[in-house]
């Protein structure tokens, strides 16, 4: 039920979209199930490089398969995972999975796998990161982690330290959804990332005359650029975007355009038609974006 404070009220009116009259209890006991039974996998979307337009890596995104209720977007599970609990166990089988998964790739494809705020503040993180990696047998620099301004918003002394006790690990990391929510640029002197993701927000109606999009854009690209970090544009889903974001300097491109998330299977088998045509930058994309 509602909360009482204003992200209460919102969260309850979600999930009366979501649940519909099964109660949230209902859902949580779903979602407690669901580890144990199966019934989540991982799509993984690539990411183009905009120089070499090959694919250098793949973001890994949850989906949850609902026995009754089919397909589940990890937009409405993700928040409630958060709220009751199930997030650290949830996020965990994601990057064990995501690791394994990777390391039948070549082994210079990356996987991003994104980090709940709640997974962050855990001291028990990096313990989980350095067991993933060692039982896939992945390089710790194909591992990218994706985090969102959420872990600075109770911020300690940890949250810092955090940062430096992955780093120190060998994995990459992102700042996700960058431009959304409380984006401050002291985030970007605090931590060491070594990419941002610009949130699609900004790339809808970027090609149009006038619109204001790309001149921020353009502004987070050459914040980025000055710090030493690649910006990825996310949800490029047409070739005029792709001619735009190119035009704007962001290093790197995700989005429909170069395809949907795909299973793992899916991916392995396009990456071995591919490997014929490896260079060292990456693997070519199945369409040209021209
Ligand atoms: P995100 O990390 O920003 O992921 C990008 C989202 O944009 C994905 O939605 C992706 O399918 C979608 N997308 C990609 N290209 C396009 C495009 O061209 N157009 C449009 N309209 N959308 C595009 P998805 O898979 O539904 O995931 C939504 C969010 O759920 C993610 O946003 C992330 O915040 C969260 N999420 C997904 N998987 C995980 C996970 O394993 N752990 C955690 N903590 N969060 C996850
Ligand atoms: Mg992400
Ligand atoms: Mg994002
Ligand atoms: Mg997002």
């Amino acid at each position: 039920a509602a909360k009482g404070d204003g992200r209460g009220i919102h969260r309850f009116f979600r999930d009366e979209l979501l649940v519909g009259a099964q109660s949230r209890k209902q859902l949580e006991d779903d979602l407690r199930n669901a580890l144990a039974s199966n019934q989540f996998y991982i799509v993984y979307q690539a990411v183009v490089s905009t120089r070499s337009e090959r694919i250098v890596g793949y973001e890994a995104l949850l989906r949850w398969e609902h026995p009754t209720r089919g397909l589940i977007s990890p937009t409405d599970f993700i928040p409630v995972a958060e709220d009751c609990g199930l997030i650290e166990a949830i996020g965990e089988w994601v990057l064990r999975t995501a690791c394994i998964e990777a390391a039948g790739w070549p082994n210079d494809v990356r996987v991003a796998v994104n980090v709940s705020p709640i997974q962050f503040a855990n001291a028990a993180l990096p313990a989980i990161v350095t067991s993933a990696l060692a039982k896939s047998g992945i390089a710790p620099h194909r591992l990218e982690l994706e985090i969102t301004e959420g872990v600075f918003v109770d911020e300690t002394a940890t949250t810092e330290q955090m940062f430096r006790t992955l780093k120190g690990c060998g994995v990459r990391l992102a700042l996700d959804d960058f431009g959304t929510g409380y984006s401050s640029l002291g985030y970007l002197k605090k931590a060491p990332f070594d990419k941002i993701k610009i949130d699609q927000s900004f790339v809808k109606g970027a090609t149009i005359a006038g619109n204001r999009n790309a001149a921020i854009i353009k502004a987070i690209v050459s914040l980025a650029d000055t710090l030493g970090m690649e910006t990825t544009a996310e949800g490029v889903e047409n070739h005029d975007e792709v001619t735009l974001i190119r035009e704007l300097g962001c290093s790197h491109i995700q989005g429909y355009v170069y395809g949907k998330p795909a299973r793992a299977a899916d991916v392995l088998m396009h990456l071995a038609i591919a490997d014929g045509m490896a260079t060292a930058s990456g693997y070519r994309i199945s369409r040209s974006p021209r």
